[in-house]
């Protein structure tokens, strides 16, 4: 009698539990791994570090050089301060974003300029960044916004015509690729990925920098610990003691720990499979929403890989419900959504330090108020995924 109570009452609870938009996928191998280097006496920076990275290397490919940080945020400021940004200078990004993509900006003292996105990818408008460039315009970020990849040629052929050095924040891209090349060997002086904890893969904290240029690696990993040379170190370590070492510049500490590391490094083998089960979640979500009134997320165009870190939907434009009549809806339903982004433009530093108002950035505002992520993680089930879809089905066609 006992049994059979708990176990149906195990299962309503299956039936009604929250679904959340976002949820890490850790196995046994990443949590043995941890426990492995807890074990081991060596914590912080140290062989499982350094297995990750070349780990990365390989997985990325053409022969880039990767650095591991310990946040997403700490490697692009690592990436704009190896390129040289300093206060006077401009950055353009897309106002689409998460904060940490324009902050490292300010923390250089450098100005930022926000620019529209385009209705159809919710990407960087190419057009705009043409727009917002100046004399003292020095490098472009792009987003690739859900881990759909910006339109590359057209910003590396702005970025040739006046200059400009680009930083790719692919925070949302891992892996996604454009016209066959995965992001992060492109034609970028640095690329980022972010492992932040509702990433496509995660080391609860953490990030990693990838570049072909050996001069930017050699700032980016001298930069991460302090400022402390370890070429000095390695070009005199037969004459000096052990304990030597010299600081040449005023670093950060922005190095990854091998905790971290352990979980990345099965997190990265694991990658290609969750990949598959986005995809597949994504390809689910199309089809049986795509009678309803609603505007479903940019698919990749051919050749490109779409990382589907998050499923974006918008409202129609005369749509019966609002966006957060909607948000409401689903929540009352025990299932989780947000929203990417409030626009940086509508935050009160941005807004004040650059007097922006939202006429100025109207494809922005028009996705931003009809806009909601609904969820998509690898460990999702395909019944928790039919729960969503039943839910919209039922709202909409109510
Ligand atoms: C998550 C995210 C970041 C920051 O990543 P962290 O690893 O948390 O620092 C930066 N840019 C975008 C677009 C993000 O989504």
């Amino acid at each position: 009698m006992i049994k059979i109570y708990l176990k149906s009452t195990q299962k309503a609870c299956v039936m009604s539990e929250f679904i959340p938009f976002a949820l890490p996928d850790i196995g046994e191998e990443e949590i043995a791994e941890v426990a492995d280097t807890l074990r081991s006496g060596w914590v912080t920076t140290g062989p499982k570090a350094k297995l990750f990275e070349s780990n990365f290397e390989r997985f990325i490919g053409s022969s880039v050089e990767a650095i591991a940080v310990s946040s997403a945020t700490a490697g692009l400021h690592l990436a704009l301060e190896a390129i040289g940004i300093k206060p006077g200078d401009e950055v353009i990004t897309t106002t689409m974003t998460f904060t940490a993509t324009a902050e490292v900006i300010r923390y250089l003292g450098a100005d930022v300029r926000l620019v529209d996105i385009d209705p159809l990818t919710m990407n960087i408008d190419v057009n705009a960044i043409r727009q917002a460039i100046t004399s003292k315009t020095k490098a472009i970020m792009p987003v690739h916004y859900a881990g759909l990849s910006c339109d590359m040629d057209a910003i590396f052929n702005l970025a040739k015509e006046f200059d400009l050095k680009v930083v790719e924040d692919a925070a949302h891209a891992l892996p996604s690729s454009y016209k066959n090349e995965m992001i992060g060997t492109l034609r970028s002086d640095a690329t980022v990925f972010s492992f932040y904890a509702n990433k496509t893969m995660t080391t609860g904290e953490g990030g990693m920098v990838v570049t072909k240029s050996p001069e930017l690696a050699s700032r980016m990993k001298v930069m991460r610990l302090h400022g402390i040379s370890r070429d000095a170190f390695d070009r005199f370590r037969s004459e000096k003691p052990a304990w030597f070492y010299e600081v040449i510049a005023p670093g950060f500490k922005y190095n990854l720990t091998d905790i971290a590391a352990a979980m990345g490094i099965h997190q990265l083998v694991k990658l290609p499979g969750f990949l598959k089960r986005r995809e597949y979640l994504a390809q689910r979500y199309t089809n049986r929403l795509k009678n309803l009134p609603l505007i479903l997320p940019s698919s990749a165009l051919e050749g490109d890989v779409h990382s589907w870190h998050l499923y974006v939907i918008r409202l129609k434009k005369y749509s019966k419900f609002t966006r957060d009549e909607v948000i409401q809806y689903l929540s009352d339903k025990k299932i989780g959504t947000s929203v990417h982004y409030v626009p940086l433009h509508n935050h009160p530093y941005w807004q004040e330090r650059y007097g922006l108002t939202p006429d100025m950035f109207p494809q922005a505002e028009i996705a931003y108020q009809s806009m909601f992520t609904i969820p998509l993680y690898t460990a999702m089930t395909d019944h928790q995924q039919d729960r969503v879809i039943e839910a919209l089905l039922e709202l909409f066609s109510g």
